[in-house]
């Protein structure tokens, strides 16, 4: 989030309406309640942003609603990668960790993000949550130690049969005597099926006995939904029991999902879903379908466009002013998905008022600055794209100057599966 206060009172002459997903400032002016980045300070309610003494059945504190989070999601860390789209050097790891800190990003764990979507507990204006997935030694001896220095805390999300010992855990996957370690210093453990598969039904799935055979099939009607049973809600029966936890989160495997995975998940018990489509996290973002950026070593860039969208760097750069995707009528949408890898890309600048001339650049996440005309007459900024988006999630950032000041907006829209060019070869999920 980028907005600097002094030019708040230019957007509101302006008569900005700007949009609750990118609002930093609450209505009074005030910096978001959670200016002292403690999380859970705000719930006592601090002299001066008290609201809730005016209705004193309202126990709920009045969390800022403002506030965003973006997830990262990790898998191996390891010094030397074989496997780009699943691994990172601890090096990079740690600047990553680093760089948060650095931009005064606030890391919180998931259940302080839970209780702030239920409107429970104050969290801080820009944060964001550590995740890792699959359950991999390497994020109990090399991942852990790092978050531990970063006094950071982090959720764990495992697939059961992936733990040492299950039909799919080998020699580099986690222990149950380390799941079980991470709990009791306050890890946060979460369920990421039994098996790892595409939950999506008639889709190829692999069935491994403990005996170490595997047979692959298809599975429809009561086949199926007696599997899913033991993916969705097996396997959070099992932590739960193996680990003396609560699991309420769960995060589908490769992001693959549909309105019955999600019924099926809701009615196991599950509070949240997650996905891997990265995106901010705002207070109305739905329960279903919380979009992560996974990270991956041969793409830095997602890392950064990730930070960005959440905020600048506390210091340097020139001020700029955030505007509301929903203001600038995008096309796509925010959060629409799209049937097409090469969408027509609109946006309409006339809300935010004299553009000056030449000053209107898009930036398509993948492509970089892409050659977008503008039609002062219209006011509207339109860029064709020529070569197939390659990603399930595509950002885009839009940028003018306006009375001398930056102004930018951004939104992500999602391109069905299907028409993405497939990433070749296909997917490098390494054998544990
Ligand atoms: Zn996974």
């Amino acid at each position: 989030m980028m907005i600097r206060f002094a030019i708040v009172p230019l957007l509101l002459a302006l008569n900005f309406s700007m949009c609750q997903k990118h609002e930093t400032v609450s209505q009074n002016g005030q910096p978001a309640s959670a200016s002292s980045p403690t999380p859970g300070a705000a719930t006592g309610g601090s002299p001066g942003v008290a609201p809730v003494a005016a209705s004193p059945k309202i126990k709920k504190p009045v969390v800022d609603q403002t506030a965003q989070t973006i997830i990262f999601c990790y898998h191996r860390l390891v010094d030397k990668i074989r496997y780009p789209g699943t691994e990172i050097t601890p090096a990079a790891f740690e600047a990553q960790m680093k760089e948060l800190k650095d931009r005064g990003i606030t890391v919180i764990s998931m259940q302080d993000l839970l209780a702030w979507k239920r409107g429970e507990k104050n969290i801080p204006p820009r944060c964001a949550v550590i995740t890792f997935d699959d359950g991999w030694k390497s994020q109990y001896e090399v991942a852990w130690p790092i978050m531990k220095k970063y006094g950071y805390p982090f959720t764990m999300f495992i697939y059961t049969e992936g733990v040492r010992g299950g039909a799919l855990g080998g020699g580099e996957a986690i222990t149950w005597e380390q799941l079980g370690d991470m709990r009791d210093n306050g890890v946060d453990i979460e369920a990421h099926t039994a098996t790892h598969q595409d939950l999506r039904e008639g889709h190829n799935i692999m069935l491994a006995s403990t005996g170490g055979k595997r047979t692959r099939t298809k599975l429809t009607g009561p086949q199926y939904e007696q599997w899913m049973q033991n993916e969705v809600v097996g396997s959070k029966q099992l932590l739960e029991q193996r680990l003396g936890i609560k699991v309420n989160c769960f995060a589908v495997p490769f992001g693959n999902y549909n309105e019955h995975v999600k019924e099926i998940a809701r009615n196991a018990g599950y509070e949240a879903m997650f996905t891997v489509y990265g995106q901010p996290i705002t207070f109305t973002s739905p329960m279903d379908s919380i979009g992560r950026y996974a990270i991956e070593a041969n793409k830095p860039k997602v890392f950064e466009d990730a930070v960005k969208m959440i905020g600048a760097s506390t210091s340097g750069g020139a001020p700029v002013a955030e505007v509301g995707a929903a203001d600038l009528a995008t096309q796509p949408a925010d959060g629409e998905t799209v049937r097409t890898a090469l969408p027509l890309i609109k946006a309409n600048l006339s809300a935010i008022g004299q553009i000056e001339p030449g000053s209107v650049q898009m930036r398509v996440s993948g492509l970089g600055v892409v050659p977008a005309t503008y039609d002062p007459k219209t006011g509207t900024v339109s860029y064709q794209v020529t070569q197939k988006l390659r990603e399930k999630s595509c950002s885009v950032f839009v940028s003018a100057k306006s009375q001398g000041k930056k102004v930018e907006a951004h939104w992500t829209f999602g391109i069905e599966e299907s028409a993405t060019v497939p990433a070749a070869p296909a997917k490098p999920t390494p054998k544990k």
